[in-house]
């Protein structure tokens, strides 16, 4: 096969976590016969200090030419200050809609290596985790107009709406449901339906779309009881869908019980287009430049680029067995590093893995 991946390196340890990344991209590609060829595009800080703007136009084109994009992370506190108007958070948020990635695909995965730095009591986390967080990214309070300030009774008051189509709601949840078909089938939409009206309407068509994949278990859950439930009992869940500020909170909360936020992977998808994957931590910046941070992450962004862009489940899966198999030798980076095992740099850890792959 012949992929183009788009890499947008950013800030702080963005560069070295991408550059791990690569080097198993290149043992993929030689592994498995594909041919992989990448372009390096500016984004977050690194861009407005060339060029003055967070997203080039020239960024979003080389995007939108490629397969897939791989984004390390934006931002730091060199850009803290600036016009809130052209901050590095601005680029991901605005390559995000100039690609329509609507899908944020978060999954919370803990691998049974690494059970100790799990927050979770081990008789709850048993033999780790594994859950699949749909999040709607587009739509929702976040975005819903009309939306800001105004005077109520002589007093400022502020408002946002929470607001969804139909069109939206079924074309997440289509997302949720095809991903749901490739793991174990078991669907819970998140929803207040007893509260809400928007929320009504969510879960309506959530139950007509569900049901075009007889084989998927639906189920639903108020959004106060899932977050409850994530802590008390995450292994009843395989796929959770749910909207963009239910979603924030929510995937954030499954990904945090497996302690380890150097090892979470997320893509954001859209209906046609290449889609972007990323690491879910930020750019780290006290451990930038030190070749400190863990490259799994990013790493496991690529897993998930085989399997969601390209359908390559085999070299998917090969990835993250060489990421299994790494750890199940005892190597640790300093953020999963627990008084066991060898420590290693960022560097390290991306050969071993890219070593496990051949
Ligand atoms: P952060 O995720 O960058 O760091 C939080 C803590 O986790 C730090 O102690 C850091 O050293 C550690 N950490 C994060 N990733 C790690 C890795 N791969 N290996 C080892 N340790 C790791 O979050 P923050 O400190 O709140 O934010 C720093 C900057 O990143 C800010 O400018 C923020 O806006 C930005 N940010 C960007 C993204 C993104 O690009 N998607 C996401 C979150 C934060």
């Amino acid at each position: 096969m012949n992929i183009r991946i788009c890499l947008l390196p950013g800030d702080g340890i963005g560069p070295e976590i991408v550059n791990q990344a690569v080097g198993v991209l290149d043992r993929v590609a030689a592994k498995f016969g594909h041919t992989i060829t990448t372009t390096s595009a500016l984004i977050g800080g690194i861009a407005i200090d060339t060029t003055g703007i967070p997203l080039p136009e020239e960024t979003i084109t080389q995007c939108q030419k490629a397969d897939a994009i791989l984004l390390g992370a934006v931002g730091g506190p060199k850009w803290d200050t600036i016009d809130p108007a052209i901050r590095p958070e601005k680029g991901l948020l605005g390559i995000r809609k100039a690609l329509g990635l609507f899908a944020n695909l978060r999954p919370a995965t803990l691998f049974k290596e690494l059970t100790s730095a799990s927050y979770l009591r081990p008789d709850i986390i048993g033999q780790g985790l594994d859950i699949m967080v749909v999040r709607e990214l587009t739509g929702g309070a976040y975005f819903g107009e009309p939306r800001g300030e105004t005077v109520v009774n002589g007093e400022r008051a502020a408002f946002n709406t929470m607001i969804y189509t139909e069109s939206e709601i079924e074309r997440i949840v289509h997302v949720a449901c095809k991903i749901a078909m490739k793991r174990g089938k078991r669907l819970c939409s998140v929803d207040k339906a007893n509260v809400l009206d928007v929320s009504r309407l969510w879960r309506e068509v959530t139950i007509r779309t569900a049901a075009q994949y007889p084989e998927i278990q639906l189920s639903h859950m108020y959004v106060d009881n899932a977050a409850m439930q994530l802590i008390r009992d995450p292994s009843q869940f395989d796929v959770l869908v749910t909207e963009n500020l239910f979603g924030d909170i929510l995937s954030d909360e499954a990904s945090i019980i497996t302690g380890s936020i150097g090892m979470l992977p997320s893509a954001s998808m859209g209906t046609t287009g290449p889609a972007l994957f990323e690491p879910i931590h930020g750019s780290a910046p006290d451990i930038a430049g030190q070749d400190l941070a863990n490259p799994l992450a990013t790493i496991l962004s690529v897993a998930m680029m085989f399997r969601y862009s390209f359908n390559l489940t085999t070299e998917a899966l090969a990835v993250e067995q060489a990421v299994h198999k790494v750890l199940a030798q005892g190597y640790r980076t300093g953020d999963i590093y627990v008084g066991q095992g060898t420590k290693v740099g960022c560097s390290k850890m991306g050969t071993l893995v890219a070593e496990a792959l051949a």
